[in-house]
């Protein structure tokens, strides 16, 4: 008999939503094998920001998850919008270019509501209104983003806290500074364990069924320059540096097939001060996502993308990569002072290079060409708007800069005309890898030879197909929880199948 009904490769989000899954679903000895240190313990979901994006019709439907909040903020579902099914699918295809795997991401929308109150219910996460992230303030009225209201208290701190207290809770076995290193096939082709390394060395651990959801390769610079390119190999890593693709190089060891956009990542806009790899302590801080109030120049002093193209939500985890092809992978977002109390809170977690002058501001910064810098800030200024021609920071208002403009900014077009002017750096932190492997609807492998591998599955970040080029904010945490889920359910019965077959032979 194996040692473990279900072993779970990982301790994220996905894979903890597994683990709890894999119990509720009959598994008695399911394991977690977490390689970080318990200190540095629970992946990019602890760097998150805990934002949840699902869809519901009425917004009375989420009050369950969020008692207190229409106590806490006034007039908390006027400012909601429902948000259909069909709204998260069209947002899905909108910002993948149609590229979404059609079967995973339906499934992914389809449960996202589900997922969220089975998250509250049974995996015990407490949530919040996602206040500082996702609401805008007008005429003394908050107004939400469209599926995006809710959060994990106190962010992937507080989620990844409550995951690991469930999931002990529950009786599931944790096993800290454990790398798995390579999975173990039976003669039958069936995934029947792990060779981990501990700090007793390297050993094997068998099981039923094994449920892989340790990350994508966002941490290793040498699949990233590989797969993504020299640029993102560059880039700073916005979470987990325990992310190195271990998975999904051991899984395609034994066959799975790789699946979506392998040339692919989320990247945001972070402040360039930051170091090679965001402090744990600082989680999420590191953004800069006010760009859609900015305006954006590159070391040469030109713009290089439509700051206003979308929501900052819709195009954040593209933007990043935008920078890092940019000279220097660098760029100055500058703000006149009519916006600064637009700017999200992460923005104190620098100082900005303020001047009362839009000469004098460019001098300060460190553009190879100020005159380049200016002039583009002038021309710009020529063709923006006033605020009483429409403005609006609570949806696209559609306020674009005048014809004329090479590259026009297409919402939000404020003149930059009131001092003093704030700038702060940017440069591009990659988040988390498109590409990953190929699943069924029950989340097994599926191998080269388009036969899904028996006795293994996979969730979170490793399962490719979901996102191309960009990515609608909120989703990876949803999609991690429904496809752990779905995960852990999957392999709890081959499990306990794989141990009736047993104990009949
Ligand atoms: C700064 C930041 C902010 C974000 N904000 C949001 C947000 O607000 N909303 C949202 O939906 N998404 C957000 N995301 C994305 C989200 O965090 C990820 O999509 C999600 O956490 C991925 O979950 P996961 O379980 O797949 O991976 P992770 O949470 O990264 O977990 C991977 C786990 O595998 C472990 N591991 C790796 N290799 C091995 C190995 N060989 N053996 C054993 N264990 C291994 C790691 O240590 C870790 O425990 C954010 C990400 C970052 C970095």
């Amino acid at each position: 008999m194996p040692q473990y009904d279900v072993i779970v490769v990982g301790a994220g989000n996905a894979a903890l939503a597994a683990a709890v899954s894999a119990k509720e679903s009959g598994a008695e000895r399911v394991v977690v094998l977490e390689k970080a240190p318990r200190e540095m313990r629970g992946g990019n979901t602890h760097w998150s920001g805990g934002v949840l994006r699902f869809a519901f019709d009425d917004p009375r439907e989420i009050g369950p998850l969020v008692p207190k909040a229409e106590e806490e903020i006034e007039d908390f579902y006027e400012g909601i919008m429902p948000y259909s099914r069909d709204d998260y699918h069209g947002d899905l295809m909108r910002v993948t270019g149609g590229r979404t795997d059609p079967v995973l991401s339906r499934i992914l929308v389809e449960n996202s509501k589900d997922t969220v109150f089975w998250m509250n219910e049974v995996g015990k996460v407490p949530m919040e209104p996602a206040l500082s992230l996702s609401a805008v303030k007008k005429d003394n009225k908050v107004i939400w983003a469209r599926g995006l209201v809710v959060r994990a208290k106190h962010e992937g701190v507080g989620l990844s806290r409550s995951w690991f207290r469930t999931a002990e809770e529950m009786g599931v076995e944790i096993r800290y500074g454990t790398a798995a290193r390579s999975l173990e096939v039976d003669e039958r082709g069936r995934v029947c364990g792990v060779k981990v390394r501990d700090d007793d060395g390297i050993s094997v651990l068998t099981a039923h069924a094994v449920v892989m959801g340790c990350g994508g390769f966002e941490a290793n610079v040498q699949m990233r320059t590989q797969h993504i390119g020299t640029n993102i190999g560059g880039a700073k890593v916005r979470g987990t540096p325990h992310n190195q693709g271990d998975g999904l190089r051991m899984a395609m060891d034994v066959g799975a097939m790789p699946w979506g956009q392998w040339s692919g990542c989320h990247a945001t806009p972070i402040s360039a001060d930051w170091g090679e790899f965001a402090p744990r302590e600082m989680t999420d801080r590191s953004n800069r996502l006010s760009y859609v109030y900015a305006v954006m120049l590159n070391r040469k002093g030109r713009r290089f993308v439509d700051e206003g193209e979308d929501a900052a939500l819709f195009t954040y985890a593209k933007f990043g990569r935008a920078i890092l092809a940019e000279p220097g992978a660098k760029a100055w977002q500058i703000f006149d002072s009519k916006v600064l109390h637009l700017l999200e809170p992460r923005y104190s977690t620098s100082d900005p290079i303020v001047a009362d002058t839009l000469e004098e501001l460019v001098e300060k910064l460190d553009f190879e060409n100020p005159q380049q810098a200016l002039a583009t800030l002038k021309e710009y200024n020529a063709h923006a708007r006033d605020e009483d021609e429409g403005y609006d920071p609570s949806k696209k208002d559609g306020l674009a800069t005048t014809d004329g403009m090479e590259l026009p900014k297409t919402n939000w077009a404020l003149k930059l005309d009131k001092p003093p002017y704030h700038a702060y750096s940017a440069t591009g932190g990659i988040t988390f890898t498109f590409g990953g492997l190929k699943i069924t609807d029950e989340a097994q492998v599926v191998g080269t030879d388009w036969r899904a591998i028996d006795g293994l599955y996979c969730c979170g970040e490793m399962v490719g197909g979901l996102f191309y080029d960009n990515y609608p904010a909120g989703t990876g945490l949803v999609s991690g929880a429904t496809f752990g889920r779905i995960a852990g359910r999957s392999a709890a019965r081959a499990a306990s199948a794989a141990a009736g077959e047993a104990a009949a032979a």
